[in-house]
Protein backbone atom coordinates (compact mmCIF):
# COMPACT_ATOMS: atom_id res chain seq x y z
CA UNK A 1 0.00 0.00 0.00
CA UNK A 2 1.11 3.68 -0.69
CA UNK A 3 3.16 5.42 2.35
CA UNK A 4 1.97 9.14 3.22
CA UNK A 5 3.31 11.45 5.68
CA UNK A 6 1.43 12.66 8.44
CA UNK A 7 2.27 15.81 10.42
CA UNK A 8 1.14 16.19 14.01
CA UNK A 9 1.75 19.90 15.59
CA UNK A 10 0.35 21.67 18.70
CA UNK A 11 0.83 22.86 22.08
CA UNK A 12 3.65 21.80 24.40
CA UNK A 13 2.09 18.52 26.99
CA UNK A 14 -0.90 17.62 24.48
CA UNK A 15 0.03 14.30 23.85
CA UNK A 16 1.67 14.86 20.09
CA UNK A 17 4.19 12.37 20.78
CA UNK A 18 1.96 9.53 22.75
CA UNK A 19 0.11 9.22 19.58
CA UNK A 20 2.54 10.54 16.63
CA UNK A 21 4.68 6.88 18.52
CA UNK A 22 0.88 4.99 18.66
CA UNK A 23 0.04 5.42 14.81
CA UNK A 24 3.92 5.16 13.59
CA UNK A 25 3.95 1.59 16.05
CA UNK A 26 0.57 0.23 13.97
CA UNK A 27 1.07 1.73 10.44
CA UNK A 28 4.92 0.36 10.61
CA UNK A 29 6.16 3.95 9.73
CA UNK A 30 8.73 5.60 11.42
CA UNK A 31 7.98 8.31 14.16
CA UNK A 32 10.31 11.40 14.54
CA UNK A 33 9.64 13.85 17.17
CA UNK A 34 11.34 16.97 15.99
CA UNK A 35 10.62 18.28 19.68
CA UNK A 36 14.10 16.23 20.64
CA UNK A 37 15.86 17.82 18.11
CA UNK A 38 15.47 21.33 19.52
CA UNK A 39 16.25 20.03 22.88
CA UNK A 40 19.49 18.19 21.90
CA UNK A 41 20.61 21.84 20.33
CA UNK A 42 19.52 23.24 23.32
CA UNK A 43 21.40 20.36 25.61
CA UNK A 44 24.78 21.12 23.47
CA UNK A 45 24.46 24.94 24.54
CA UNK A 46 23.76 24.43 28.25
CA UNK A 47 27.07 21.54 27.58
CA UNK A 48 29.05 24.60 26.03
CA UNK A 49 28.31 27.67 28.52
CA UNK A 50 26.11 29.06 25.58
CA UNK A 51 23.17 29.26 27.80
CA UNK A 52 23.06 30.50 30.94
CA UNK A 53 20.05 31.29 32.89
CA UNK A 54 18.42 31.56 29.73
CA UNK A 55 20.48 33.97 28.23
CA UNK A 56 21.58 32.53 24.64
CA UNK A 57 25.00 33.25 23.70
CA UNK A 58 23.53 33.01 19.86
CA UNK A 59 26.64 34.05 17.73
CA UNK A 60 28.57 31.23 19.44
CA UNK A 61 25.98 28.60 18.91
CA UNK A 62 25.50 29.52 14.91
CA UNK A 63 29.05 29.40 14.58
CA UNK A 64 29.11 25.68 16.02
CA UNK A 65 26.23 24.69 13.94
CA UNK A 66 28.21 22.41 11.10
CA UNK A 67 29.85 20.93 14.08
CA UNK A 68 26.71 19.26 15.65
CA UNK A 69 25.45 16.52 14.75
CA UNK A 70 21.63 15.13 15.46
CA UNK A 71 20.37 11.58 14.53
CA UNK A 72 17.33 9.98 15.57
CA UNK A 73 17.48 6.02 15.74
CA UNK A 74 14.04 4.04 15.90
CA UNK A 75 14.74 0.23 16.96
CA UNK A 76 12.31 -2.00 18.63
CA UNK A 77 9.69 0.85 18.77
CA UNK A 78 12.29 3.18 21.22
CA UNK A 79 13.27 6.08 19.24
CA UNK A 80 16.37 7.43 20.75
CA UNK A 81 18.02 11.07 20.08
CA UNK A 82 21.80 11.25 19.68
CA UNK A 83 24.03 14.54 19.91
CA UNK A 84 27.20 14.40 18.16
CA UNK A 85 27.30 10.14 18.90
CA UNK A 86 25.94 10.16 22.19
CA UNK A 87 22.83 8.60 23.78
CA UNK A 88 20.89 11.78 24.94
CA UNK A 89 17.41 10.89 25.27
CA UNK A 90 17.24 11.26 29.09
CA UNK A 91 19.16 14.53 29.21
CA UNK A 92 17.10 16.44 27.07
CA UNK A 93 14.14 15.78 29.27
CA UNK A 94 15.47 17.92 32.28
CA UNK A 95 13.38 20.95 33.41
CA UNK A 96 16.69 23.51 32.61
CA UNK A 97 16.30 22.00 28.86
CA UNK A 98 12.39 22.58 28.77
CA UNK A 99 12.56 25.73 30.53
CA UNK A 100 15.05 27.08 27.72
CA UNK A 101 14.57 25.25 24.47
CA UNK A 102 12.09 27.98 22.83
CA UNK A 103 14.79 30.54 23.08
CA UNK A 104 16.95 28.10 20.93
CA UNK A 105 14.24 27.04 18.54
CA UNK A 106 13.64 30.95 17.69
CA UNK A 107 17.26 31.15 16.19
CA UNK A 108 16.27 31.02 12.04
CA UNK A 109 19.81 29.12 11.21
CA UNK A 110 18.82 26.39 13.89
CA UNK A 111 15.78 26.03 12.51
CA UNK A 112 16.90 26.05 9.06
CA UNK A 113 19.44 22.84 9.63
CA UNK A 114 16.88 21.11 11.51
CA UNK A 115 14.33 21.70 8.96
CA UNK A 116 16.33 20.16 5.70
CA UNK A 117 17.41 17.38 8.59
CA UNK A 118 13.70 16.39 8.89
CA UNK A 119 12.43 17.07 5.31
CA UNK A 120 15.24 14.48 4.19
CA UNK A 121 13.75 12.15 6.68
CA UNK A 122 10.50 12.04 5.28
CA UNK A 123 11.60 12.06 1.46
CA UNK A 124 10.62 8.38 0.84
CA UNK A 125 7.60 8.90 2.88
CA UNK A 126 5.80 6.69 5.99
CA UNK A 127 6.45 9.50 8.95
CA UNK A 128 4.90 10.35 11.43
CA UNK A 129 6.36 13.63 12.59
CA UNK A 130 5.26 15.41 15.49
CA UNK A 131 6.08 19.21 16.00
CA UNK A 132 5.05 22.87 15.84
CA UNK A 133 5.72 23.54 12.44
CA UNK A 134 5.29 20.32 10.71
CA UNK A 135 2.44 20.53 9.10
CA UNK A 136 3.54 24.67 7.58
CA UNK A 137 6.61 24.51 6.89
CA UNK A 138 8.73 20.84 7.17
CA UNK A 139 5.67 18.97 5.24
CA UNK A 140 3.16 21.35 3.51
CA UNK A 141 2.08 18.96 1.27
CA UNK A 142 1.75 16.09 4.01
CA UNK A 143 -1.27 13.54 3.25
CA UNK A 144 -2.76 14.00 6.79
CA UNK A 145 -2.23 16.93 9.07
CA UNK A 146 -3.23 16.78 12.70
CA UNK A 147 -3.49 19.22 15.23
CA UNK A 148 -3.43 18.17 18.75
CA UNK A 149 -5.05 20.64 21.79
CA UNK A 150 -6.02 20.15 24.99
CA UNK A 151 -7.13 22.56 27.94
CA UNK A 152 -4.28 24.03 29.92
CA UNK A 153 -4.98 22.21 33.62
CA UNK A 154 -5.34 18.91 31.82
CA UNK A 155 -1.62 19.50 30.19
CA UNK A 156 -0.24 20.57 33.40
CA UNK A 157 -1.64 17.85 35.28
CA UNK A 158 -0.26 15.43 32.64
CA UNK A 159 3.20 17.09 32.65
CA UNK A 160 3.61 17.48 36.44
CA UNK A 161 2.72 13.99 37.13
CA UNK A 162 5.49 13.00 34.74
CA UNK A 163 8.09 15.63 36.47
CA UNK A 164 7.17 14.89 39.80
CA UNK A 165 8.98 11.58 39.76
CA UNK A 166 12.52 13.16 38.91
CA UNK A 167 11.89 16.37 40.71
CA UNK A 168 11.58 16.68 44.60
CA UNK A 169 10.31 20.12 45.21
CA UNK A 170 8.67 20.74 41.79
CA UNK A 171 5.15 22.14 42.09
CA UNK A 172 2.20 22.36 39.86
CA UNK A 173 2.55 26.46 39.29
CA UNK A 174 6.82 25.91 37.78
CA UNK A 175 5.18 23.05 35.37
CA UNK A 176 2.57 25.05 34.26
CA UNK A 177 4.66 28.41 33.82
CA UNK A 178 7.01 26.11 31.53
CA UNK A 179 4.05 25.29 29.20
CA UNK A 180 2.73 28.91 29.31
CA UNK A 181 5.56 30.71 28.62
CA UNK A 182 6.90 27.59 25.58
CA UNK A 183 3.34 28.54 24.02
CA UNK A 184 4.14 32.07 24.29
CA UNK A 185 7.06 32.06 22.55
CA UNK A 186 6.58 29.27 20.56
CA UNK A 187 3.23 30.88 18.91
CA UNK A 188 4.39 34.13 19.06
CA UNK A 189 8.44 34.05 17.61
CA UNK A 190 8.94 35.33 14.04
CA UNK A 191 10.95 32.39 12.63
CA UNK A 192 7.90 29.40 11.73
CA UNK A 193 5.54 30.14 14.58
CA UNK A 194 3.58 27.81 16.07
CA UNK A 195 -0.05 27.70 13.79
CA UNK A 196 -2.53 25.80 12.54
CA UNK A 197 -1.95 24.89 8.60
CA UNK A 198 -5.61 25.73 7.04
CA UNK A 199 -6.30 22.27 6.40
CA UNK A 200 -5.04 20.66 9.48
CA UNK A 201 -7.60 18.44 11.76
CA UNK A 202 -8.15 19.78 14.99
CA UNK A 203 -8.20 17.04 18.01
CA UNK A 204 -9.09 17.97 21.35
CA UNK A 205 -7.82 15.16 23.64
CA UNK A 206 -8.92 17.10 26.91
CA UNK A 207 -10.82 14.10 27.98
CA UNK A 208 -9.39 11.59 25.63
CA UNK A 209 -7.92 8.88 26.35
CA UNK A 210 -4.25 7.49 24.09
CA UNK A 211 -6.28 4.72 23.03
CA UNK A 212 -9.44 7.18 22.09
CA UNK A 213 -7.77 10.06 20.71
CA UNK A 214 -6.13 7.00 18.57
CA UNK A 215 -9.08 5.86 17.20
CA UNK A 216 -10.11 8.89 16.25
CA UNK A 217 -6.66 9.59 14.51
CA UNK A 218 -6.28 5.95 12.68
CA UNK A 219 -9.84 6.79 11.39
CA UNK A 220 -8.52 10.03 9.41
CA UNK A 221 -5.56 8.35 8.59
CA UNK A 222 -7.62 5.55 6.35
CA UNK A 223 -9.25 8.45 5.28
CA UNK A 224 -6.45 10.05 4.09
CA UNK A 225 -4.65 6.92 2.87
CA UNK A 226 -8.12 5.90 0.55
CA UNK A 227 -7.70 9.48 -0.92
CA UNK A 228 -4.32 8.39 -2.17
CA UNK A 229 -4.51 4.85 -2.65
CA UNK A 230 -5.24 4.45 -6.91
CA UNK A 231 -8.52 2.99 -7.45
CA UNK A 232 -9.23 -0.16 -9.23
O1 LIG B 1 7.76 18.81 21.47
P1 LIG B 1 8.63 19.33 22.60
O2 LIG B 1 7.85 19.87 23.75
O3 LIG B 1 9.68 18.36 23.03
O4 LIG B 1 9.40 20.57 21.93
C1 LIG B 1 10.32 21.34 22.66
C2 LIG B 1 10.43 22.72 22.02
O5 LIG B 1 11.08 22.63 20.75
C3 LIG B 1 9.14 23.46 21.74
O6 LIG B 1 8.65 24.15 22.88
C4 LIG B 1 9.56 24.42 20.63
O7 LIG B 1 10.21 25.56 21.16
C5 LIG B 1 10.61 23.62 19.88
N1 LIG B 1 10.09 23.02 18.66
C6 LIG B 1 10.00 23.79 17.53
N2 LIG B 1 9.64 23.22 16.34
C7 LIG B 1 9.35 21.92 16.27
C8 LIG B 1 9.41 21.11 17.43
C9 LIG B 1 9.76 21.70 18.63
O8 LIG B 1 10.25 24.99 17.57
N3 LIG B 1 9.04 21.39 15.08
Amino acid sequence: MQKINIAIDGYSSCGKSTLAKDLAKHLDYVFIDTGAMYRAVTLYAIQHGYLVDGKLNDQALINDLPQIDIFQSAENGVTETWLNGEKVEKDIRTLAVSNQVSEVSKLSEVRKKLVALQQKMGENKGVVMDGRDIGTVVFPNAELKLFMTANHQVRTKRRFEEFKLRYDNITMEDVSENIKSRDYIDTHRANDPLRQADDAIVIDNSYLSPTEQFEVAIDLVNKALAKTSPTV
